[in-house]
Protein backbone atom coordinates (compact mmCIF):
# COMPACT_ATOMS: atom_id res chain seq x y z
CA UNK A 1 0.00 0.00 0.00
CA UNK A 2 1.60 3.62 -1.07
CA UNK A 3 0.57 6.63 1.26
CA UNK A 4 -1.52 8.14 -1.32
CA UNK A 5 -3.57 4.94 -0.56
CA UNK A 6 -4.52 5.35 2.74
CA UNK A 7 -7.32 7.57 3.24
CA UNK A 8 -7.05 10.58 5.47
CA UNK A 9 -8.42 9.18 9.18
CA UNK A 10 -11.77 11.58 9.84
CA UNK A 11 -10.72 12.52 13.44
CA UNK A 12 -13.10 13.23 15.89
CA UNK A 13 -11.65 16.97 17.05
CA UNK A 14 -12.89 20.35 18.22
CA UNK A 15 -12.66 22.65 15.63
CA UNK A 16 -9.46 25.22 15.86
CA UNK A 17 -11.35 28.26 16.33
CA UNK A 18 -13.10 26.81 19.35
CA UNK A 19 -10.32 25.74 21.55
CA UNK A 20 -7.43 27.29 23.09
CA UNK A 21 -5.06 24.53 22.46
CA UNK A 22 -3.92 22.58 19.70
CA UNK A 23 -2.33 19.51 19.64
CA UNK A 24 -0.07 18.90 16.91
CA UNK A 25 0.83 15.26 16.45
CA UNK A 26 3.51 14.52 13.53
CA UNK A 27 2.28 11.01 11.91
CA UNK A 28 5.14 11.27 9.48
CA UNK A 29 7.73 11.45 12.45
CA UNK A 30 6.36 8.30 14.89
CA UNK A 31 6.48 6.46 11.12
CA UNK A 32 10.22 7.63 10.28
CA UNK A 33 10.38 6.72 14.64
CA UNK A 34 9.03 3.06 13.97
CA UNK A 35 11.38 2.19 11.21
CA UNK A 36 14.61 3.18 13.05
CA UNK A 37 13.80 1.04 15.86
CA UNK A 38 12.92 -1.61 12.81
CA UNK A 39 16.76 -0.60 11.45
CA UNK A 40 17.93 -1.32 14.96
CA UNK A 41 17.01 -5.03 15.35
CA UNK A 42 17.62 -5.77 11.24
CA UNK A 43 16.88 -9.39 12.72
CA UNK A 44 13.43 -9.17 14.14
CA UNK A 45 10.17 -8.19 13.55
CA UNK A 46 9.22 -4.57 15.26
CA UNK A 47 5.96 -4.60 16.59
CA UNK A 48 3.73 -1.07 17.90
CA UNK A 49 2.56 -0.61 21.57
CA UNK A 50 -0.63 1.68 21.37
CA UNK A 51 -2.40 1.36 24.37
CA UNK A 52 -3.86 4.42 26.03
CA UNK A 53 -4.85 5.38 22.78
CA UNK A 54 -1.72 5.69 21.70
CA UNK A 55 0.45 7.01 24.55
CA UNK A 56 -2.61 9.75 24.26
CA UNK A 57 -1.87 10.83 20.56
CA UNK A 58 -4.82 9.20 19.22
CA UNK A 59 -5.21 5.63 18.59
CA UNK A 60 -6.81 5.51 14.85
CA UNK A 61 -4.70 7.99 13.28
CA UNK A 62 -1.35 6.44 14.52
CA UNK A 63 -2.06 2.98 13.90
CA UNK A 64 -3.40 3.23 10.41
CA UNK A 65 -0.74 4.96 9.74
CA UNK A 66 1.85 1.78 11.21
CA UNK A 67 -0.11 -0.57 9.88
CA UNK A 68 0.48 1.21 5.97
CA UNK A 69 4.11 1.45 6.75
CA UNK A 70 4.36 -2.11 7.17
CA UNK A 71 3.80 -3.37 11.13
CA UNK A 72 2.14 -6.00 11.51
CA UNK A 73 1.55 -6.63 15.09
CA UNK A 74 -0.32 -4.13 17.84
CA UNK A 75 -0.17 -3.94 21.15
CA UNK A 76 -2.97 -2.84 23.29
CA UNK A 77 -3.97 -2.68 27.39
CA UNK A 78 -7.66 -4.41 27.06
CA UNK A 79 -10.05 -5.50 24.79
CA UNK A 80 -12.33 -1.95 24.21
CA UNK A 81 -8.62 -0.63 22.76
CA UNK A 82 -8.71 -4.22 20.72
CA UNK A 83 -12.24 -3.04 19.86
CA UNK A 84 -11.21 0.30 18.29
CA UNK A 85 -8.23 -0.69 16.73
CA UNK A 86 -9.21 -3.87 14.46
CA UNK A 87 -11.22 -1.76 11.71
CA UNK A 88 -8.04 0.47 11.25
CA UNK A 89 -5.52 -3.08 11.13
CA UNK A 90 -7.68 -5.54 9.35
CA UNK A 91 -4.83 -8.06 8.69
CA UNK A 92 -2.63 -7.28 12.24
CA UNK A 93 -2.12 -9.63 14.97
CA UNK A 94 -3.25 -7.75 17.74
CA UNK A 95 -2.21 -8.92 21.32
CA UNK A 96 -4.36 -7.49 24.75
CA UNK A 97 -1.53 -6.87 27.45
CA UNK A 98 -4.11 -6.83 30.48
CA UNK A 99 -4.76 -10.45 29.41
CA UNK A 100 -7.60 -12.90 29.32
CA UNK A 101 -10.71 -12.70 32.21
CA UNK A 102 -13.62 -15.01 32.28
CA UNK A 103 -16.31 -14.22 29.78
CA UNK A 104 -13.90 -12.06 27.75
CA UNK A 105 -13.04 -15.00 25.16
CA UNK A 106 -16.01 -13.92 22.78
CA UNK A 107 -14.46 -10.55 23.00
CA UNK A 108 -11.06 -12.05 21.43
CA UNK A 109 -13.07 -14.00 19.08
CA UNK A 110 -14.98 -11.37 17.56
CA UNK A 111 -12.14 -9.44 17.07
CA UNK A 112 -9.70 -12.10 16.26
CA UNK A 113 -7.06 -10.54 19.12
CA UNK A 114 -5.15 -12.38 21.34
CA UNK A 115 -4.61 -12.02 24.96
CA UNK A 116 -1.85 -12.09 26.65
CA UNK A 117 -1.62 -14.94 29.03
CA UNK A 118 -0.51 -13.67 32.09
CA UNK A 119 -0.92 -16.78 35.15
CA UNK A 120 -1.79 -20.66 34.81
CA UNK A 121 -5.46 -19.86 35.37
CA UNK A 122 -5.90 -17.40 32.37
CA UNK A 123 -3.93 -20.47 30.45
CA UNK A 124 -6.72 -22.72 31.82
CA UNK A 125 -9.80 -20.60 31.01
CA UNK A 126 -8.13 -19.63 27.56
CA UNK A 127 -7.87 -23.12 26.93
CA UNK A 128 -11.56 -24.04 28.08
CA UNK A 129 -12.83 -21.13 25.90
CA UNK A 130 -10.79 -22.16 22.30
CA UNK A 131 -11.26 -26.14 23.42
CA UNK A 132 -15.30 -25.24 23.22
CA UNK A 133 -14.89 -23.06 20.23
CA UNK A 134 -12.77 -25.31 17.92
CA UNK A 135 -10.66 -21.93 17.55
CA UNK A 136 -7.10 -21.88 16.74
CA UNK A 137 -6.69 -17.40 17.81
CA UNK A 138 -3.31 -17.53 19.49
CA UNK A 139 -2.03 -16.08 22.90
CA UNK A 140 1.31 -14.82 23.92
CA UNK A 141 2.11 -16.59 27.09
CA UNK A 142 3.70 -13.95 29.39
CA UNK A 143 6.12 -15.01 31.76
CA UNK A 144 7.90 -12.94 34.64
CA UNK A 145 11.62 -13.15 34.41
CA UNK A 146 12.24 -10.29 37.27
CA UNK A 147 9.28 -7.30 37.00
CA UNK A 148 6.54 -9.19 39.27
CA UNK A 149 3.98 -7.37 37.71
CA UNK A 150 2.19 -9.77 35.82
CA UNK A 151 3.13 -13.24 33.70
CA UNK A 152 3.99 -16.73 34.91
CA UNK A 153 6.29 -17.28 37.53
CA UNK A 154 9.46 -18.68 35.83
CA UNK A 155 9.22 -22.71 37.50
CA UNK A 156 5.24 -22.85 36.40
CA UNK A 157 6.59 -21.61 33.15
CA UNK A 158 9.20 -24.60 33.15
CA UNK A 159 6.98 -26.93 34.03
CA UNK A 160 4.58 -26.04 30.99
CA UNK A 161 6.79 -26.10 28.49
CA UNK A 162 6.97 -29.77 28.09
CA UNK A 163 3.11 -29.41 27.30
CA UNK A 164 3.56 -26.18 25.50
CA UNK A 165 5.28 -28.83 22.60
CA UNK A 166 2.80 -31.52 22.56
CA UNK A 167 -0.67 -29.87 23.53
CA UNK A 168 -1.85 -27.48 21.04
CA UNK A 169 -2.17 -24.28 23.20
CA UNK A 170 -2.18 -21.94 20.51
CA UNK A 171 0.99 -19.76 22.05
CA UNK A 172 2.07 -17.82 18.82
CA UNK A 173 4.49 -15.75 21.41
CA UNK A 174 6.36 -15.83 24.36
CA UNK A 175 7.08 -12.95 25.61
CA UNK A 176 8.74 -11.03 29.13
CA UNK A 177 8.88 -7.87 30.08
CA UNK A 178 11.95 -5.63 31.44
CA UNK A 179 11.64 -4.09 34.32
CA UNK A 180 14.70 -1.73 34.23
CA UNK A 181 15.04 -1.02 30.50
CA UNK A 182 16.13 2.90 30.53
CA UNK A 183 18.87 1.98 33.05
CA UNK A 184 21.26 0.22 30.93
CA UNK A 185 23.82 -1.01 33.63
CA UNK A 186 21.07 -2.17 35.90
CA UNK A 187 22.09 -6.13 36.68
CA UNK A 188 18.35 -6.74 36.61
CA UNK A 189 18.87 -6.34 32.78
CA UNK A 190 21.27 -9.24 32.75
CA UNK A 191 19.42 -10.89 35.12
CA UNK A 192 16.23 -10.67 33.41
CA UNK A 193 17.64 -11.72 29.56
CA UNK A 194 19.73 -14.89 30.52
CA UNK A 195 16.81 -16.31 32.18
CA UNK A 196 14.45 -15.25 29.26
CA UNK A 197 16.93 -17.17 27.12
CA UNK A 198 16.98 -20.12 29.39
CA UNK A 199 13.15 -19.76 29.11
CA UNK A 200 13.45 -19.91 25.32
CA UNK A 201 15.03 -22.87 24.67
CA UNK A 202 11.83 -24.61 26.43
CA UNK A 203 9.71 -23.55 24.39
CA UNK A 204 11.82 -23.83 20.76
CA UNK A 205 9.86 -23.09 17.98
CA UNK A 206 7.53 -20.10 19.58
CA UNK A 207 8.65 -16.67 18.21
CA UNK A 208 9.60 -14.43 21.87
CA UNK A 209 9.45 -10.97 22.52
CA UNK A 210 11.26 -9.54 25.68
CA UNK A 211 12.36 -5.50 24.57
CA UNK A 212 10.29 -2.32 25.01
CA UNK A 213 11.40 1.26 23.39
CA UNK A 214 14.64 1.04 25.72
CA UNK A 215 15.13 -2.87 25.63
CA UNK A 216 15.80 -2.09 21.91
CA UNK A 217 19.08 -0.24 23.10
CA UNK A 218 20.45 -2.72 24.94
CA UNK A 219 21.77 -4.89 22.35
CA UNK A 220 21.03 -8.12 20.37
CA UNK A 221 21.12 -10.32 23.03
CA UNK A 222 17.59 -8.44 24.02
CA UNK A 223 16.08 -8.02 20.90
CA UNK A 224 14.72 -12.05 20.25
CA UNK A 225 12.22 -12.58 17.00
CA UNK A 226 9.98 -9.55 18.41
CA UNK A 227 10.73 -5.97 19.81
CA UNK A 228 7.64 -3.82 21.56
CA UNK A 229 8.56 -0.52 21.32
CA UNK A 230 5.69 2.08 22.70
CA UNK A 231 7.52 5.47 23.84
CA UNK A 232 10.15 5.57 21.57
CA UNK A 233 7.40 5.78 18.59
CA UNK A 234 6.02 8.99 20.09
CA UNK A 235 9.46 10.58 20.96
CA UNK A 236 10.19 9.67 24.05
CA UNK A 237 14.07 9.46 24.49
CA UNK A 238 14.67 5.62 25.16
CA UNK A 239 18.04 6.00 25.88
CA UNK A 240 17.71 8.94 29.02
CA UNK A 241 20.93 10.88 29.60
CA UNK A 242 21.94 10.35 25.79
CA UNK A 243 21.02 12.37 22.87
CA UNK A 244 17.42 11.49 21.70
CA UNK A 245 17.64 8.93 18.70
CA UNK A 246 13.96 9.74 17.91
CA UNK A 247 12.62 12.69 16.21
CA UNK A 248 9.80 14.41 18.39
CA UNK A 249 6.17 14.06 17.71
CA UNK A 250 4.27 16.12 19.74
CA UNK A 251 3.64 20.06 19.80
CA UNK A 252 0.99 21.47 22.31
CA UNK A 253 0.27 25.08 21.01
CA UNK A 254 -2.13 28.26 22.41
CA UNK A 255 -3.75 31.20 21.87
CA UNK A 256 -2.91 33.94 23.83
CA UNK A 257 -6.01 35.51 24.88
CA UNK A 258 -4.46 38.84 26.72
CA UNK A 259 -1.63 40.97 27.20
CA UNK A 260 -1.71 43.03 29.89
CA UNK A 261 0.56 44.71 32.15
CA UNK A 262 1.92 44.51 36.12
CA UNK A 263 2.61 47.18 38.27
CA UNK A 264 5.86 46.22 40.62
CA UNK A 265 4.27 44.45 43.77
CA UNK A 266 1.21 42.80 41.56
CA UNK A 267 0.41 39.22 42.30
CA UNK A 268 -0.35 36.69 39.64
CA UNK A 269 -3.27 33.66 40.00
CA UNK A 270 -4.83 31.66 42.61
CA UNK A 271 -2.75 32.30 45.76
CA UNK A 272 -1.04 34.91 45.15
CA UNK A 273 2.04 33.06 44.31
CA UNK A 274 3.64 35.12 42.82
CA UNK A 275 5.14 38.91 42.89
CA UNK A 276 6.15 41.37 40.04
CA UNK A 277 9.63 42.39 41.38
CA UNK A 278 9.35 44.80 38.46
CA UNK A 279 6.81 46.18 36.16
CA UNK A 280 5.59 43.55 34.28
CA UNK A 281 3.96 42.95 30.85
CA UNK A 282 2.28 39.51 30.72
CA UNK A 283 0.78 36.79 28.21
CA UNK A 284 -2.63 34.51 29.21
CA UNK A 285 -2.78 31.56 27.31
CA UNK A 286 -5.98 29.26 26.85
CA UNK A 287 -4.19 26.08 27.98
CA UNK A 288 -3.90 24.26 32.03
CA UNK A 289 -3.88 21.53 33.55
CA UNK A 290 -7.18 20.25 32.24
CA UNK A 291 -4.71 20.25 29.02
CA UNK A 292 -2.52 17.88 30.58
CA UNK A 293 -0.03 20.62 31.63
CA UNK A 294 0.94 19.45 34.94
CA UNK A 295 -0.25 22.01 37.73
CA UNK A 296 3.22 21.44 39.67
CA UNK A 297 4.97 23.16 36.83
CA UNK A 298 4.10 26.71 38.60
CA UNK A 299 6.32 26.16 40.99
CA UNK A 300 6.43 28.09 44.05
CA UNK A 301 8.83 31.27 43.94
CA UNK A 302 10.90 30.01 41.19
CA UNK A 303 8.72 28.76 37.67
CA UNK A 304 9.68 25.25 36.74
CA UNK A 305 7.77 25.52 33.62
CA UNK A 306 8.40 27.80 30.39
CA UNK A 307 6.97 28.57 26.55
CA UNK A 308 8.36 29.81 23.40
CA UNK A 309 6.14 32.95 22.64
CA UNK A 310 8.14 35.03 19.29
CA UNK A 311 11.15 32.89 19.25
CA UNK A 312 12.03 33.53 22.94
CA UNK A 313 12.05 31.02 26.37
CA UNK A 314 9.54 33.09 28.77
CA UNK A 315 8.72 31.87 31.86
CA UNK A 316 5.64 30.67 34.02
CA UNK A 317 4.13 32.72 36.42
CA UNK A 318 1.90 32.29 39.42
CA UNK A 319 -0.35 28.88 39.28
CA UNK A 320 -1.14 27.61 36.48
CA UNK A 321 -5.56 27.09 36.58
CA UNK A 322 -7.82 24.38 34.87
CA UNK A 323 -7.91 26.78 31.57
CA UNK A 324 -5.23 29.51 31.49
CA UNK A 325 -1.71 29.95 31.99
CA UNK A 326 0.39 33.15 33.09
CA UNK A 327 3.51 33.93 31.11
CA UNK A 328 6.43 36.86 32.22
CA UNK A 329 6.81 38.45 28.33
CA UNK A 330 8.38 41.20 30.37
CA UNK A 331 12.21 40.58 28.47
CA UNK A 332 10.60 40.75 24.86
CA UNK A 333 10.34 43.62 23.40
CA UNK A 334 7.24 45.99 23.52
CA UNK A 335 4.69 44.99 20.73
CA UNK A 336 6.26 41.50 19.98
CA UNK A 337 3.43 39.94 21.35
CA UNK A 338 -0.34 40.73 20.37
CA UNK A 339 -4.01 38.77 21.27
CA UNK A 340 -4.15 35.72 19.53
CA UNK A 341 -0.34 34.69 18.69
CA UNK A 342 0.66 31.45 19.40
CA UNK A 343 2.27 30.23 23.03
CA UNK A 344 4.59 26.78 22.38
CA UNK A 345 4.57 24.56 25.45
CA UNK A 346 5.76 21.54 23.80
CA UNK A 347 8.02 21.93 20.68
CA UNK A 348 10.32 24.59 19.49
CA UNK A 349 13.00 23.22 21.52
CA UNK A 350 10.83 22.03 24.58
CA UNK A 351 10.76 18.43 24.16
CA UNK A 352 8.07 16.24 25.82
CA UNK A 353 11.31 14.52 28.45
CA UNK A 354 12.01 18.35 29.47
CA UNK A 355 8.48 18.85 30.42
CA UNK A 356 8.42 15.72 32.32
CA UNK A 357 11.20 15.99 34.06
CA UNK A 358 10.67 19.27 35.20
CA UNK A 359 7.13 18.49 36.51
CA UNK A 360 8.68 15.33 38.27
CA UNK A 361 7.48 13.03 35.72
CA UNK A 362 8.24 10.93 32.86
CA UNK A 363 7.41 11.42 29.25
CA UNK A 364 4.89 8.52 29.13
CA UNK A 365 2.78 9.90 32.24
CA UNK A 366 3.02 13.65 30.44
CA UNK A 367 1.76 12.26 26.78
CA UNK A 368 -1.05 10.51 28.21
CA UNK A 369 -3.00 13.09 29.98
CA UNK A 370 -2.26 15.98 26.76
CA UNK A 371 -4.94 17.38 25.11
CA UNK A 372 -7.60 15.91 25.71
CA UNK A 373 -9.96 18.90 25.06
CA UNK A 374 -7.31 20.28 22.46
CA UNK A 375 -8.47 20.55 18.82
CA UNK A 376 -5.96 17.72 17.00
CA UNK A 377 -4.12 18.46 13.87
CA UNK A 378 -2.36 15.24 12.12
CA UNK A 379 0.28 16.47 9.67
CA UNK A 380 2.42 13.99 7.86
CA UNK A 381 -1.21 12.08 7.25
C1 LIG B 1 3.83 -0.59 27.73
C2 LIG B 1 4.54 -1.85 27.45
C3 LIG B 1 5.50 -1.90 26.43
C4 LIG B 1 6.02 -0.66 25.73
O1 LIG B 1 6.94 -0.04 26.57
P1 LIG B 1 7.73 1.29 26.14
O2 LIG B 1 8.66 1.51 27.27
O3 LIG B 1 6.69 2.35 26.02
O4 LIG B 1 8.40 1.02 24.87
C5 LIG B 1 6.03 -3.13 26.09
N1 LIG B 1 5.66 -4.26 26.75
C6 LIG B 1 4.76 -4.24 27.76
C7 LIG B 1 4.41 -5.50 28.46
C8 LIG B 1 4.17 -3.03 28.16
O5 LIG B 1 3.30 -3.01 29.16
Amino acid sequence: MTLAEVAPEPIDTPAAPETGGTLKVDLAAIEANWRTLSRRIPASECAAVVKANAYGLGLEPVAKRLAAAGCKTFFVADIAEARRLRPRVPEAAIYVLNGFSPGSGAAFLDLGARPVINSTTELAEWDAFVGQHNWHGGAALHVDTGMNRLGLPVDEAEALAPRVQTENHGITLLMSHLACAEIPGHPLNAAQIQLFKEIRLLFRGVPASLANSSGIFLGDAAHCDLARPGAALYGVNPTPGHPNPMQSVVELTARILQVRTLDFGATVGYGATWTAKRPSRLAVAAVGYADGLPRVLSGHDRPRGIAVIAGKLCPFVGRISMDLICIDITDLPEGAVHRGDQATFIGAGISVDDVATAAGTIGYELLTHLGARCHHIYSGA
